[in-house]
């Protein structure tokens, strides 16, 4: 599932819809403090209805106010709500629309009647008023508000990602090979030595060493500052290599282990890690500046597991073999299969 956000301001609201708003805003305030206090006060319970409150609010949205006053009760107890705070609108009670002259205007009721509002709709929501237009969308609740003399409203559209032809790129990052990367379903495989990241790793560290022993903290640092630099010029590499291998093939998705999850596997929790880290945070903005979405992959066992029938297989140093289907193959490419086989989340940065 994809959700996007979208926030729109209403185009020239009239003063007669500024005012049921501005009422609508009051009102709603009302119904959410009279709730809470009933609760404090234990005038009535949890089980409120629309029928105890005594306003011309929509019942509609008097029962979200319900909802929303009940959600809060629960989590801060006794709350004091200010009047700038938006109202809202459950989901089946607005609607978005276009006008016969192909203006998108946004319908849902306050106090008289239902009022149908243009909004003001830019290239960064143009995509997903069109998709809840076209009704390739859900939506969730609207809510609406004033910033200074201005009306706008905000809620989430949700549908589905559309992953057809899409070639998902399997990347592993470890200790013997930094990358590890399958184009799946492609045939196609990289693989990069971490033979350049363990010199500099090593050569730095004999030098802090010495210069330790010598006392030399000062010279120290110094190397400590120029090792992340070939680091951090390693990565640039790395990375773009990796965007430019990815980019060969048809609409690639790049997924890559989900370091919250990682726990058994010892590459990623040792002294180095903000290498790999780092790593990781280079391809995903230069993927996004590519236009290639990132997935973060749960990454249990992804090392342990035959990529083809998924039992769990014997590792020899870079060769992965499984003795229940038979398949050999480099370990390592063996985890970024695996790796390019899961269900990702979305990721940014
Ligand atoms: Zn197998």
């Amino acid at each position: 599932m994809v959700t996007v956000t979208v926030t729109a301001k209403f185009h020239n609201p009239s003063l007669s819809r500024r005012k049921e708003w501005q009422r609508a805003t009051r009102l709603y305030r009302d119904t959410k403090q009279f709730c809470i206090d009933g609760w404090e006060n234990g005038d009535f319970d949890k089980s409120v209805t629309t029928a105890s409150i005594d306003n011309d609010l929509y019942s509609a949205i008097q029962n979200q106010a319900i909802r929303e006053a009940k959600s809060d009760h629960s989590k801060d107890g006794a709350v004091r709500y200010r009047e700038s705070q938006p109202f809202a609108v459950n989901n089946q009670n607005w609607e978005l629309d276009t006008t016969e002259n192909g203006t998108v205007v946004v319908g849902f009721p306050c106090v008289s009647q239902w009022w149908y509002t243009p909004i003001e709709v830019y290239d960064d929501i143009a995509d997903p008023v069109e998709r809840l237009v076209e009704g390739d969308a859900d939506k969730t609740r609207l809510q609406v508000y004033r910033r200074g003399d201005d009306w706008y409203c905000t809620f989430n559209i949700e549908y589905a990602a559309d992953t057809s032809g899409e070639t998902p790129i399997g990347v592993d990052i470890g200790e013997r090979h930094i990358l590890a990367v399958t184009a799946y379903g492609e045939d196609e495989s990289m693989l990069v030595s971490g033979d350049e990241a363990k010199y500099v790793r090593r050569k730095y560290r004999s030098l802090r060493d010495s210069l330790s022993e010598a006392g030399a903290l000062r010279a120290r640092n110094r190397v400590g500052d120029k090792e992340q630099r070939r680091i951090k010029d390693l990565n640039h590499n790395l990375s773009r290599r990796l965007i430019t291998f990815a980019e060969q093939f048809e609409k690639p998705v790049i997924r890559m282990e989900d370091l919250e999850g990682i726990r058994e596997n010892s590459s990623w929790s040792g002294v180095h890690s903000w290498h790999f880290h780092q790593l990781q945070q280079f391809i995903t903005y230069k993927a996004e500046r590519a236009g290639i979405r990132v997935e973060k992959v749960d990454a249990y066992h992804t090392s342990q597991k035959c990529s083809v029938c998924g039992s769990m297989g014997t590792r020899d140093r870079d060769h992965f073999s499984c003795s229940e289907c038979g398949r050999g193959r480099h370990a390592d490419l063996n985890a970024s299969e695996n790796i390019a086989q899961r269900e990702g989340e979305p990721c940014t940065g």
